[in-house]
């Protein structure tokens, strides 16, 4: 589950990280209100789950309140990377001499939490990897020794900060950043940039926090975060009805009984030359109002021009599966081409109830290879 930046500040803030005071802001006079309490100078930014905020128009100073009132009033409603912007988070603005950036996160191939730091911030920190690897120090903690000053050290002097003030008060920085990576069972929380101001004080201004989903039942209060306005339609539905889906980017909707198999028919729908619309796995069985209301998640997204339902029977056998889909299409009405593969325990039984009850948008085909292909042919 991804934060806002305000909500990963507060956890920031919770675990002793310094961060700029600010009010959270839904409207142009909130916002105005905001700053007016604030006093002075405040940065108005776009709270969105999704960076480069900045390079987009989501992150705006304004000189008083009048101003909070204006920029406030230019960045709500702003659309950026596909997320349109309701809620504001307006902060006291910060005078910046550098930027540099911070992060851990889950390294799952090593099976261990990451630092990364580099006086290179502000920037993305893809870019920096790419075209500056040496400013960038990077380093492993192991889970069981959890943080150690000297690797701490370590980091610091390996991306160069060299003055003691800075070293000092990024050392204390990391410390509780580690504490709180693993205090929330984050698997990510990255600052950038943190800055260092024209007086030597180094701030966290911006957050980018994930939390891992498993994880969030030991954290209700992190739970409750969760800003279900934003969210994917799709996948909240699929939340409510329990069916386990993933929304893509293309045309063609995929329905597998397994999670395996499930990843290979997106697999397969991409070698075939499509775009997979989502993944969804139906589980082990194939019972009629699971395939209902898998198919009315995967219907309720506008894009999908085809669905492509992949099934091996094994301790569901294919007949009940076949049966279970017949059933599934006398309860809705889909008009879009809906092609089936179905293979293994009872497939050939389950082929011939298909064919002799099909609805005419109902294609059967033989192997994966060419239920793909079919699928992708229908949906251009
Ligand atoms: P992002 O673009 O989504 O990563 O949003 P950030 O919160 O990182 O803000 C983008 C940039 O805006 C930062 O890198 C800063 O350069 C600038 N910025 C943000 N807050 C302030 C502030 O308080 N004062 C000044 N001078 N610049 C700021
Ligand atoms: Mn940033």
């Amino acid at each position: 589950m991804d934060l806002y930046e305000y909500q990963g500040k507060q956890l920031f803030a919770h675990a002793g990280i310094p961060v700029s005071e600010g009010r959270l802001a839904t409207t142009p006079d909130e916002a105005r209100a905001a700053a007016e309490e604030l006093g002075g100078a405040v940065v108005v930014k776009a709270q969105v789950l999704t960076g480069g905020r900045g390079k987009a128009g989501g992150v705006k100073l304004a000189d008083d309140a009048a101003d909070a009132e204006a920029k406030a009033r230019e960045i709500l409603g702003l659309d950026i990377n596909g997320h349109v912007v309701r809620r504001l988070w307006v902060e006291r603005a910060s005078d910046i001499a550098k930027e540099y950036y911070l992060s851990i996160t889950f390294d799952r191939g090593a099976k261990k939490p990451l630092y990364m730091l580099t006086t290179e911030g502000g920037v993305e920190i893809e870019q920096v990897a790419e075209e500056q690897p040496d400013a960038l120090a990077r380093l492993h903690a192991d889970p069981l020794e959890g943080f150690q000053p000297y690797q701490a050290r370590r980091l610091i002097y390996g991306a160069g900060i060299d003055d003691p003030g800075e070293q000092k008060q990024i050392l204390a920085i990391i410390e509780k950043l580690y504490a709180c990576f693993v205090e929330t069972d984050a698997m990510l929380t990255e600052i950038n940039p943190l800055i260092v101001t024209p007086d030597g004080d180094v701030r966290a201004l911006d957050s980018k926090f994930t939390v891992d989903d498993s994880a969030l039942y030991r954290h209700p209060e992190i739970a409750e975060m969760r800003d279900v306005a934003a969210a994917d339609p799709q996948e909240q539905l699929a939340r409510e009805k329990g069916v386990t889906y993933v929304k893509l980017e293309g045309e063609v909707g995929i329905l597998g009984n397994g999670a395996g198999l499930s990843m290979s028919t997106v697999d397969v729908v991409v070698v075939a030359g499509g775009r997979p619309a989502n993944f969804c796995d139906l589980g082990g069985g194939g019972d009629a109002q699971g395939v209902v209301d898998a198919l009315e998640v995967i219907t309720s997204d506008d894009q999908v021009r085809s669905i492509f339902f992949n099934i091996f029977g094994g301790i569901t056998r294919g007949d009940e599966v076949a049966r279970g889909i017949l059933a599934a299409l006398e309860q809705m009405s889909i008009e879009l081409p809906i092609v089936i593969r179905l293979d293994g325990t009872n497939a050939d039984e389950g082929r011939r109830i298909l064919a002799e009850a099909a609805p005419p948008n109902l294609y059967v085909e033989p192997t994966m290879l060419e239920a793909a292909q079919r699928a992708v042919e229908l949906a251009s």
